[in-house]
């Protein structure tokens, strides 16, 4: 059996080593480091797939976060409405323009937040929802869209962890996540569901001013070159990365697929335990395991984690601490206890390894440890 890794990047490469080495020495000999044509059929190929008319490269998927709210023209003291139970870049960039977050709870059984809590949450100073389509499956967008047009607000998707996964509204229509929003941002963080390289990122909006306005606060907030129009920021996907982008968004669909089929195998093999609660997936939405997380009751979590470790099997706790827990984060609006469902599953949530290369027999090599540890 092959080491067990959380993710597998090494023999997901070597698939498609010949294409991607190619690819990469095409760029180095153009020396079109920046902006090169590979960044431009990037952007095409991946407007083309996600079905949105911009699709706006940038340096990474917090920037992707920080130009959205710049480009919404956000001033400091508005309130903008997101989850508490999220990778820490949703709420940074909020905290870092100035503007104030607004913290809501997430529900017990996606983990995405809670649709209800946010309309409890709306003040005359909310101006924005971030939602985070959370592991890989979609927040309840129909009813965040109903409340965002109810007080007119805008929606920004958090789209880091679920990129190709599809949203089916009431009217059977179904969108691409990261497109249903006002604007949706993205990251290519390598270990992410489509990652490049090192760091990159990307903003869709079918909005055209926005998308003009994105394009110009990505590359310094100008449009026509050494005349600023706006203050913006220097972040742009580099010609490599996209390069690695292009190839491998053409197996994106087979990447998801074979999430899918292990986190499928995990829940097949896990289902007879009553310790662990295996993923719930709602029924608007699918899910692209970008991380597939049990709760774990009536068990020692912890434990559990130091056993697995103890036999080489990796398993993370995605997330520990709540947003209003965090030491960067204390705020006297908010206290212990205030959200009880991100604090309930920062102790119970354990991420088994998730990857396109994940195979049964380590799968099962998983599972075995999982059920001896909690018979
Ligand atoms: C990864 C991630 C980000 C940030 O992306 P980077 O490319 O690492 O900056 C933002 N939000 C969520 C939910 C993420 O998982």
């Amino acid at each position: 059996m092959n080491p067990i890794k959380m993710v597998d990047l090494h023999n997901q490469y070597a698939k498609i080593k010949n294409e991607i080495d190619s690819e990469i020495l095409k760029v180095i000999d153009s020396t079109a480091f920046i902006n090169g044509p590979s960044v431009k059929d990037f952007q095409t190929h991946l407007e083309q797939y996600l079905k949105v008319k911009h699709v706006i490269p940038c340096g990474n998927g917090t920037d992707a976060l920080q130009c959205a709210m710049m480009a919404l023209g956000l001033q400091r003291g508005d309130e903008v409405i997101t989850t508490s139970f999220t990778f820490i870049a949703t709420a940074e960039v909020i905290a870092l323009l100035g503007l104030t977050p607004v913290v809501v709870d997430v529900l017990p059984d996606t983990f995405c937040i809670d649709p209800e809590k946010i309309r409890q949450a709306i003040t005359p100073k909310t101006k924005a929802i971030v939602p985070v389509h959370l592991f890989g499956q979609c927040a309840n967008m129909e009813e965040i869209l109903k409340i965002a047009k109810e007080f007119q607000l805008y929606v920004i998707e958090d789209n880091a962890q679920a990129i190709g996964a599809d949203y089916t509204f009431k009217d059977g229509s179904q969108k691409k996540s990261g497109t249903m929003g006002n604007i949706g941002c993205t990251s290519f963080f390598p270990s992410k569901n489509l990652g490049c390289y090192g760091d990159g990122g990307a903003i869709f909006t079918n909005d055209d001013s926005l998308a003009e306005m994105l394009r110009c606060i990505v590359n310094h907030g100008m449009k026509v070159r050494y005349y600023h129009d706006y203050i913006g920021v220097n972040s742009r996907l580099d010609s490599i990365q996209a390069a690695v982008l292009n190839i491998k968004l053409k197996h994106l669909d087979e990447y998801n697929a074979a999430r899918q089929k292990a986190a499928q195998y995990y829940n097949q093999r896990l289902s007879s335990c009553s310790k662990v609660i295996t993923p719930v997936v709602a029924p608007f939405t699918n899910h692209v395991f970008h991380q597939y997380t049990l709760k774990i009751i009536d068990a020692d979590r912890n434990q559990l984690q130091n056993y697995l470790q103890s036999k080489d099997i990796p398993a993370m706790i995605y997330y520990p601490v709540a947003l209003h827990q965090q030491k960067a984060y204390q705020d006297p609006r908010y206290h212990e206890g205030d959200f009880p469902v991100s604090e309930m599953l920062g102790k119970c949530v354990l991420s088994l390894p998730m990857h396109t290369e994940l195979e049964h027999e380590q799968q099962d090599f998983i599972v075995d440890a999982i059920l001896d540890f909690l018979k």
